[in-house]
């Protein structure tokens, strides 16, 4: 193996001194494209603003090393998309259907204290990504939430039942939700699927909301804040 190929190449002082200029005014444009989108941070981005960011490390990263791109072009590519994620987000403002197309809608996940049906069939997220979102958010059992809504940068907002309405629910924590092998007469059970909340005759007894047929013991503790 060729190992001063591998790591040196045709490098010469003068083009490892020139990759130093290139880094500094690309590193310098880096911000200033990112000041001039307007975001605050990078913690809420959506799909269409994740594609514009992959989109700047090729156009910022590759004029750092490539000896025939001239800095030049870099800047006007970035003005360009610059010109375009402005006139993109003023659309975006201007017409909710716009809006839509790009950034998708919020999705109600939870009801009532119940996952809605329809919304998780689409697998926008797995059972296991909406009950460890609503457990960060301290969410003990789906009972204690009145709606749970999915946003589009794919964080969760919940809006709790005050305490007194607080209904028995699917347990969230793993230790609490296991699948029930016999049912007690005055027990509730909760269906590990869709959250329905109800007393049971057999085990294996279907859900009459989703038909899955695995059952865990409902509890209704009130959210300690
Ligand atoms: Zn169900």
């Amino acid at each position: 193996m060729d190992w001063a190929s591998i790591f040196i190449h045709d490098t010469t002082w003068a083009f490892a001194s020139e990759i130093l200029l290139r880094c500094m005014v690309m590193y310098i444009m880096i911000i200033l494209f990112l000041r001039l989108t307007g975001k605050r941070g990078v913690r809420q981005l959506s799909i269409f603003e994740v594609a514009i960011i992959l989109a700047l490390g090729s156009i910022a990263g590759d004029p750092m090393f490539t000896e025939d791109i001239p800095l030049i072009q870099a800047v006007i590519v970035m003005s360009v998309i610059i010109i375009m994620y402005r006139m993109t987000t003023w659309l975006m403002m201007k017409y909710q259907w716009f809006e839509d197309l790009l950034e998708g809608k919020p999705i109600y996940i939870v009801e009532a204290g119940v996952l809605v049906i329809e919304e998780i069939k689409k697998g926008k997220m797995s059972h296991d990504e909406f009950f460890a979102e609503m457990r960060q958010q301290g969410v003990e059992h789906l009972g204690q939430v009145r709606t749970g809504l999915l946003e589009t940068d794919g964080k969760f907002s919940v809006l709790f039942f005050s305490d007194d309405d607080v209904k028995p629910g699917l347990p969230l924590f793993p230790k609490n939700c296991s699948i029930v092998k016999q049912v007690k007469a005055e027990q509730l059970y909760a269906c590990i699927y869709c959250g329905q909340v109800q007393s049971l005759s057999k085990a294996t007894q279907p859900c009459p909301r989703c038909t899955f047929s695995q059952w865990a013991e409902a509890i209704d503790g009130q959210r300690i804040t």
